[in-house]
């Protein structure tokens, strides 16, 4: 399949990026390279040399995507980039509508007028969800009070998709995703930085003495999920063609739960030091991904302990990786 993926130099962009190409799709990849982190972006890029075509562009200017669109002709869009992150939110309001929203338009109405018959899969997240204390989140649960701009952003994504849907027939899947982890993941993120700062003797930032809950998903499953998603036209047969999946681990561990693992897997205690939970933040999530086993037989892996030791045995092998991020 030809397959046109934006953000491909990020985090989950990289490994759907390998994953597909290794299954001997034609991948053509987009991503600005931008901050944050521009060198671990251009080292993913490295990592996967010459199995991808690789395009610098950025998805909110709409005559380059329009361009990139009719000249790659794909048969799938999987649409990535953005800005990720509830945090920063907080800080670049712009940026992240102007990324999240502007940009998931741009492919929206690239993909109309010059790839119609395509199908999108792109990124919405767990934190449409908003503030709730317990679970699971099934996919027809109420989605309308968001807790951040970020949260926000992937809702207005859906909502979007919603409409060209409608309007235009337009066959997609939106994937709430649910915090993600794994080998060339993000260090902003708390398997990454967490793991980084204990096993150089740094202090770790554990917000609310670490109760809150995250449903972690190994980065497998959603390459799993994404590749079934190309492959098999699976949602063709509902009635509107457009359809949301959750995508999580399904466990909920709390960070100090995590912590506790990553201090097993390094071997070494955290230096912690605690602070109140930062605005946006969500106290929990658990997702159900009963419908993605129906429609797609995907089954995901709530062992995360064992995807944290294979997450610090990459880092531990990664120097490079670890200082280029430290250093950006
Ligand atoms: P990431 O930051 O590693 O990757 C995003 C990529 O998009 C980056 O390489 C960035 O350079 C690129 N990008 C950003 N703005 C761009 C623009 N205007 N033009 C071109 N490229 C641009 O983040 P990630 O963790 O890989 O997340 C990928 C997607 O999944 C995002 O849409 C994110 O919101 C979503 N998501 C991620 C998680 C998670 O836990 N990692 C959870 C829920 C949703």
């Amino acid at each position: 399949m030809r397959v046109l993926l934006t953000g491909a130099a990020g985090f989950i962009g990289f490994h759907v990026a390998a994953g597909l190409a290794a299954r001997g799709h034609e991948v053509t990849g987009i991503d600005h390279l931008g901050e944050p982190h521009p060198r671990l972006k251009q080292a993913r890029l490295d990592a996967l040399g010459s199995s991808i075509r690789f395009t610098r562009g950025d998805v909110t200017d709409p005559e380059r995507v329009a361009g990139i669109v009719r000249e790659a002709a794909p048969a799938i869009v999987v649409h990535l980039a953005a800005r990720a992150g509830v945090r920063d939110s907080l800080s670049a309001p712009f940026a992240y509508l102007k990324a999240n929203e502007f940009g998931h338009l741009c492919v929206l109405e690239a993909m109309r007028r010059h790839a119609p018959g395509a199908r999108l899969i792109y990124a919405s997240s767990s934190a449409v969800y908003g503030v709730r204390h317990d679970g699971p989140f099934r996919e027809e649960d109420r989605a309308d009070e968001p807790a951040s701009l970020y949260a926000a952003t992937k809702r207005a994504n859906e909502l979007a998709s919603a409409a060209y849907a409608r309007l235009f027939g337009l066959r997609q899947i939106g994937l709430r995703l649910f915090t993600v982890y794994g080998e060339w993941g993000r260090p902003d993120m708390a398997v990454w930085s967490f793991a980084d700062a204990v096993l150089n003797g740094r202090e770790v930032t554990l917000y609310d003495g670490g109760a809150a809950r995250r449903d972690f998903t190994d980065i497998s499953d959603v390459v799993a999920a994404v590749i079934a998603m190309v492959e098999r036209s699976g949602f063709d047969h509902h009635e509107f063609p457009h359809r949301i999946y959750n995508v999580c681990g399904g466990a909920s561990t709390s960070v100090a739960e995590l912590l506790g693992m990553i201090e097993r897997a390094c071997g070494r205690r955290a230096v912690v030091r605690e602070r109140p939970s930062p605005p946006g933040d969500t106290p929990f999530t658990a997702g159900d991904s009963g419908r993605l086993r129906a429609d797609y037989g995907i089954t995901t892996s709530p062992d995360v302990a064992g995807g944290v030791e294979r997450f610090v045995a990459w880092l531990r092998n990664s120097p490079e990786a670890m200082r280029s991020a430290r250093d950006e």
